[in-house]
């Protein structure tokens, strides 16, 4: 999959999203998803990768970039700091990118607001488990 990751590439031209990337690292005005949405929209049409940005294709890449990220953790004891080296911690933070990135393209092709889905499923998740009931309990919501 790395051939494909929608990560921005160092040479761009003027006005492409390798440029409004850094040049909007600082802005805090602006909702992030709404950025980096726009940021993958320039993406794919400087390629011309929208025609393979179906919401399948979308899908199936956020899947294996998950894979790509849990393979940095795969036999540790608990992937906790003290077992990750720096080769480990910047191939976490790239599937990390690479999650993300593809979650805002899965989440634009499928016309979700993703800052207002999650926020809902916050609101969701606390009335499914009310901090009062699960203190420190890991169970699922059907085991109380
Ligand atoms: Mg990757």
């Amino acid at each position: 999959m790395s051939g494909s990751s929608a990560t921005p590439g160092p040479a761009s031209a003027p006005g492409s999203a390798s440029e409004a990337a850094s040049s909007s690292s600082s802005s805090s005005s602006v909702d992030t998803l709404i950025e980096l949405r726009e940021l993958t929209r320039v993406f794919a049409a400087e390629r011309d990768w929208q025609q393979f940005h179906t919401p399948k294709n979308l899908a199936m890449a956020l899947s294996v970039e998950v894979a790509e990220l849990v393979e940095h953790f795969q036999w540790l004891r608990t992937g906790s700091s003290e077992e990750l080296d720096e080769r480990k911690r910047e191939g976490i933070q790239h599937e990390l990118a690479d999650v993300l990135l593809y979650l805002v393209q899965l989440a634009d092709a499928t016309g979700v607001d993703l800052r207002a889905a999650a926020l809902e499923k916050l609101r969701l998740n606390g009335e499914k488990y009310p901090a009062a009931v699960v203190k420190g309990d890991a169970r699922k919501y059907d085991e109380y």
